[in-house]
């Protein structure tokens, strides 16, 4: 039997106010234990909540961003559980009437497709503290800092198929809750924290299976390891009886599968309540239009800005426009080279490079930056698992050796071991090409001379390479552009020695 998987994730984003959601407390990451913490948040008698109106605009700020109905009533509920790290005895959460309802979100998949995932709502509600274990020998430590941060939960519509699908939904929605700076999405701090419910059902069937809901998986590479694991145990279970039961899951990283948390007959009452110490959370239309005016430019809108204005390939676009830092990064480059293009004019007369200042020039350099931010770039970054704002190449830096790529100064492969070099050591573009003598040989009457040279020196080569079929020859090439290289230490330009070649060769 061929199975379907069907995902639903449920994700926590701790918002970045300054202070708590009902309380005055501080909400900075890392401070020491129980600083951060006033009576609100210690739950002493008598103590009364008052809304963090930043929260409710963050939140407005979202739902804007999805799309979504954003309701001029909201509600505070009591959701009532025992548990250490929460002292009051219940979270201050909303049940049936979030702030946020009813949203989309738009994902690219990998064959270049794109779909839409429903976002069923998204609610304000409270974090707990923390419960420590670790240096607390047979003893549980409770920390209260984190007790009060505001937490936008928000919930799928169970409209995703695969692992994959569910990670790359999740970077979109990080990256525009960046976009949007309500978080920092911080995955490894908690910031951000997924939920994911997991059921299958065989292919063309139309009811839902019975799922699991995996808790707190805290990096996207976990996500789908986890999520690939439970609709294998999923399929496994299917095969073996027909039966799984609903129940709360927890993925063990270092062993790789999930572990049962509790099951549907153990699941909390919360005996939900509206909160008697919350007013309703009433919004006006003005005041929703007003966030509406100040949102900033959205991953899918600067996406089709990329695709009509420097003509990008959509997954390119797509890849860019999604990391507010990358795409920052990206048209921090093309306005450099813009820069560098100008002063070069007012220093020199004009190179002979395509002037960015037309539609043509600027799509080509577009297309420069895309490649070696995306390629080069980015697996110097990855190799030393640091990101955009740590990179140890500027803008400007890049910028300089694209120019210098476009007016043909140097080769494509120069510019490669240059750019290495600029990462280790920093330093000027163009200092470095005339101080290291990396000029491409662009001169034909040179560049002639020493290929009718290599092909002087390899004339058995030059008689195979003659007698061959035509399909052999492009490789058989390669011998002698090896050689011209070698002898010009890969200064020669590539697409001269390439024709020059091809003429003395027939
Ligand atoms: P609860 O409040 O008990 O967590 P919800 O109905 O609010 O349950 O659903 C929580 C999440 O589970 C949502 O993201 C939803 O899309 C997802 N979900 C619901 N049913 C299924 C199912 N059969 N398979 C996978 N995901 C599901
Ligand atoms: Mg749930």
């Amino acid at each position: 039997m061929e199975y379907e998987a069907v995902i639903g994730l449920e994700v926590h984003v701790q918002l970045a106010t300054r202070s708590k959601l009902f309380s005055g407390a501080d909400t900075t990451f890392g401070a020491d234990p129980n600083t951060q913490a006033c009576g609100l948040d210690i739950a002493l008698p008598g103590m009364l909540p008052v809304l963090n109106r930043e929260a409710v605009v963050m939140a407005v700020r979202f739902g804007l961003a999805i799309d979504a109905e954003v309701n001029c009533r909201s509600v505070f509920a009591r959701k009532n559980y025992f548990y250490p790290d929460l002292p009051k005895g219940y979270q201050i959460s909303q049940m049936d009437q979030p702030v946020v309802r009813q949203g989309k979100l738009h994902i690219m998949l990998d064959a270049g497709t794109s779909k839409t995932v429903g976002i069923t709502r998204a609610h304000l509600e409270e974090d707990a503290g923390k419960s420590l274990h670790q240096d607390f020998q047979g003893m549980t430590a409770i920390d209260l800092n984190r007790a009060g941060t505001p937490l936008l939960e928000i919930v799928s519509d169970p409209d995703i198929r695969s692992a994959r699908e569910a990670v790359i939904y999740l970077k979109k929605l990080h990256g525009i809750i960046r976009c949007l700076a309500i978080s920092d999405g911080n995955m490894a701090e908690g910031s951000m924290r997924c939920d994911a419910n997991v059921s299958v059902r065989p292919v063309g069937q139309r009811a839902f299976g019975t799922r699991t809901e995996i808790k707190n998986v805290n990096s996207f590479r976990f996500v789908e390891k986890a999520i690939n694991h439970e609709i294998e145990r999923h399929i496994d279970l299917l095969n073996r009886d027909g039966t799984s039961v609903q129940e709360t899951r927890l993925y063990d990283a270092a062993a790789g599968v999930t572990r049962p948390m509790r099951s549907k007959e153990e699941a909390n009452d919360y005996r939900y309540f509206p909160d008697p110490d919350l007013l309703p959370v009433v919004l006006d239309q003005r005041f929703i239009d007003q966030i509406a005016q100040q949102l900033p430019e959205l991953p899918d809108a600067r996406k089709n800005r990329f695709i009509q204005h420097y003509a990008l390939k959509a997954d390119d676009a797509e890849y860019l426009a999604t990391d507010h830092e990358l795409a920052a990064y990206f048209e921090a480059v093309l306005q450099a080279v813009v820069d560098t293009q100008q002063s070069d004019i007012q220093q020199s007369g004009a190179r002979n490079g395509i002037p960015v200042s037309d539609t043509r020039g600027e799509r080509v350099a577009a297309q420069y930056a895309v490649n070696w931010v995306l390629v080069e770039l980015g697996a110097r970054l990855n190799k030393d698992n640091l990101t955009i704002p740590q990179s140890q190449i500027s803008a400007q830096q890049l910028a300089q050796l694209i120019v210098r790529i476009m007016d043909k100064t140097i080769s494509g492969k120069i510019a490669k071991n240059l750019f290495h070099l600029l990462w280790e050591q920093g330093g000027d573009v163009d200092q470095l090409i005339t101080q290291q003598g990396l000029q491409q040989l662009t001169d034909s009457v040179a560049i002639e001379k020493i290929v009718a040279q290599v092909i002087a020196e390899h004339q058995q080569q030059v008689e195979q390479y003659r007698a061959a079929n035509e399909d052999k020859k492009p490789r058989m090439l390669g011998f002698f552009v090896g050689r011209v290289m070698k002898q010009t230490q890969g200064k020669a330009n590539p697409a001269q020695v390439n024709s020059v070649l091809l003429r003395l060769l027939s």
